[in-house]
């Protein structure tokens, strides 16, 4: 059954670094930081409106800044204010998200006993190099350190990474998705890097002094990454920045996409699509694959660019639906 959240977004707020990539109040759309009331408001009429079956997979979820890092008093007033509405016939907890160097055995007690349940780190590079030019103010061995804690104290592990950051390329980014990968975490956010005005990425973009990959390379290499995840067992609950008039308008470079996610699932059909004429061990002239239905638009790729692309190498695809076949995707004709 898919995840609900009721989102709060904190922003900035108690955060004391400026990560290269970061403009809070662009990210999170707003700046106005939620009190008592606000999440009481939200929460009761959510009670209302979430269906009772529901509810059990729903979490109250603190986004946007650096939970752990704000001050004690406004973290408790926001973990009180949720605390009534958490239990038997009512949500299933609180998730967080937050930075590895703000984690220890205190502060998890205390999330622990406020019902939290999920904890999602920003790790975005498992790389000292990349973390330090992008100003991130912590280490690969943070990111291990604080994940192994999570799991200890029996909290669901999110980990968010980047995607081409400044000083990166993809051999780092491929290892710091593998580097996840030991580090066994429940589900992952994979975020391509979106370069915002006012950011000192965006200053050095301009200046010519980060040259970001091509935005190809971006979606195959967020897609290996995707692969990776999903086979072993990692939940990847977001691919790409959530899609918002004030990102559209801040963005000047980067790999925004709305629909990023999509881009890069076209991208795994069009490699196993690959695969499975490679296995016919002959030159294929035609093909007819026949896909879930409900796979289409992706196997075909948007405005047709998987169909285009292997017509590109001699190959006509013709894409039929089969809504009772097992397989994803597999190929029925081939001349
Ligand atoms: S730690 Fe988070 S909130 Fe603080 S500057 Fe970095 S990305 Fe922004």
């Amino acid at each position: 059954m898919a995840k609900i959240n009721i989102s709060f977004f904190i922003p900035h707020v108690g955060c004391p670094h400026k990560c290269s990539f970061c403009n809070q109040n662009s990210i999170t759309g707003q700046s106005k930081i939620p009190h008592s009331e606000d999440i009481k408001s939200t929460l009761t009429k959510a009670l209302r409106e979430i269906d009772k079956t529901d509810r059990e997979n729903t979490e109250i979820a603190f986004f946007g800044g650096s939970f752990t890092a704000i001050n004690r008093e406004y973290m408790q007033e926001l973990l009180s204010s949720a605390q009534p509405f958490i239990g038997e016939g009512k949500f299933a907890g609180i998730r967080v998200s937050t930075r590895p160097d703000y984690i220890d055995k205190d502060i998890l007690t205390l999330l622990k006993d406020n019902h939290v349940t999920t904890i999602e780190l920003g790790c975005q590079s498992m790389n000292d190099t990349v973390l330090s030019a992008n100003e991130r103010g912590h280490t690969r061995q943070d990111v291990i350190n604080a994940s192994r804690l999570i799991k200890e104290f029996g909290f669901r592990l999110g980990l968010q990474m980047m995607v081409g950051l400044y000083k990166s390329t993809p051999e780092i980014d491929m290892y710091t998705a593998n580097e996840i990968v030991k580090l066994l975490p429940d589900e992952a956010r994979i975020y391509p890097v979106v370069i915002m005005e006012n950011t000192r990425l965006g200053d050095l973009f301009k200046s010519g002094e980060y040259v970001p990959f091509s935005f190809d390379c971006a979606v195959e290499l967020s897609a290996r990454i995707l692969s990776l995840f999903e086979e072993n067992g990692i939940s990847v609950i977001k691919l790409g920045l959530h899609a918002s008039e004030v990102v559209e308008k801040e963005c000047i470079g980067g790999f925004y996409h709305p629909a990023f996610r999509e881009l890069c699932e076209s991208e795994i059909y069009k490699k196993e699509i690959c695969q499975m004429l490679e296995g016919c061990g002959r030159k294929v002239n035609k093909a007819v694959i026949s896909v879930k239905p409900e796979l289409l638009s992706r196997v075909i790729g948007q405005k047709r660019s998987n169909i285009e692309y292997f017509k590109s190498i001699g190959t006509e695809i013709r894409v039929v639906q089969n809504n009772r076949q097992k397989e994803n995707v597999r190929i029925i004709e081939t001349e």
